[in-house]
């Protein structure tokens, strides 16, 4: 077996394209590949302040390995990087460390802060109140909601104008099919690459490895070399998602492309959607920007009654 690009003795077999990689032409192949993502749907611009939100798991620390190395190129963009603890105990530790070690390296300014910080609770704490008071909502629903309004927060504090996360092709493949097995037909068109319109008082969220499978993410880690330590948060329970997960993977095995096939096509929904507007107003106690009168952090604060 036999590199496409180089002629040495390959490692990696696409079964998508079909083609044979060294390690080395691999990663440039992810690189240029994450590179085009961002040129095509204009991701960034050459000015950006760009928020990476790492967490230390494979995901982030490929994502700003490869924006570290395109940033090169732009002198006028500005990497930072934000890592939000959930204060659960354990889980994080090897994550803020590695995230700390790694951003030194690249020469990312990195941010760390936690939920505690933010909000007065940790996810824990969080999780038992939500127990004591009978909220049927699961941790990961909390964290998830907390998570979107810390990033939203704290980008603005360190004046970002977009906050890249790791979401990878299987991540983004998932989504797309729960929304449509949820009818949840709204978001289903807000799930493109990056937001169809600004919307006032939110820094929108950009996805750079929307186009990378799962495995090539891990692959790029283990060729650089990185550490990885993946516990799964003791939190995430059987769900919908590991269904899909799963029923995915059988399908790409039988039928390669398919999740690529699901992002593409909501890409081209969410494009065709440009004429559908949200309308923004603020939220009457946080002011953070919601459809609603209340955001939904603070709605989920206000039924746990610990609303700072
Ligand atoms: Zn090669
Ligand atoms: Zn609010």
């Amino acid at each position: 077996m036999q590199c496409i690009r180089c002629g040495e003795k390959a490692v990696y077999h696409s079964p998508y394209s079909g083609h044979n990689f060294c390690a080395k032409c691999f990663l440039k192949s992810v690189d240029h590949r994450v590179k085009t993502t961002i040129n095509k749907y204009k991701l960034f611009d050459a000015k950006d302040r760009i928020l990476i939100a790492i967490s230390g798991g494979k995901d982030s620390q490929v994502l700003a390995t490869i924006l570290a190395k395109i940033e090169k190129k732009f002198p006028d963009v500005a990497l930072m990087a934000l890592l939000i603890d959930e204060g659960v105990p354990g889980y994080r530790d090897f994550g803020v460390r590695r995230s700390k070690e790694l951003c030194e390296e690249l020469g990312i300014p990195l941010t760390v802060t936690s939920f505690k910080e933010l909000f007065g609770y940790s996810l824990p704490e969080i999780a038992s109140i939500a127990e004591r008071k009978r909220v049927m909502l699961g941790a990961c629903t909390f964290c998830g909601i907390l998570r979107r309004r810390a990033m939203n927060i704290e980008a603005k504090e360190l004046n970002a104008t977009k906050v890249a996360t790791g979401h990878n092709l299987d991540d983004e493949a998932q989504t797309v099919l729960m929304n449509l097995l949820r009818g949840d037909a709204l978001r289903l068109l807000r799930l493109g690459p990056k937001p169809v319109e600004e919307l006032p008082g939110f820094v929108p969220r950009v996805k750079p490895l929307r186009y990378v499978p799962e495995k090539e993410v891990t692959l790029y880690a283990y060729f650089k070399g990185y550490p990885l330590y993946e516990v799964e948060c003791p939190y995430v329970r059987t769900s919908m998602r590991d269904e899909i997960r799963f029923i995915l993977n059988e399908m790409e095995k039988r039928h390669p492309g398919i999740k690529y096939a699901i992002v593409r096509a909501a890409d081209k929904l969410s494009t065709m959607s440009t004429s559908f507007k949200v309308r923004i107003s603020t939220c009457r106690y946080c002011g953070e920007p919601t459809s609603r009168n209340i955001c939904r952090a603070c709605e989920l604060l206000e039924t746990l009654g610990v609303m700072g």
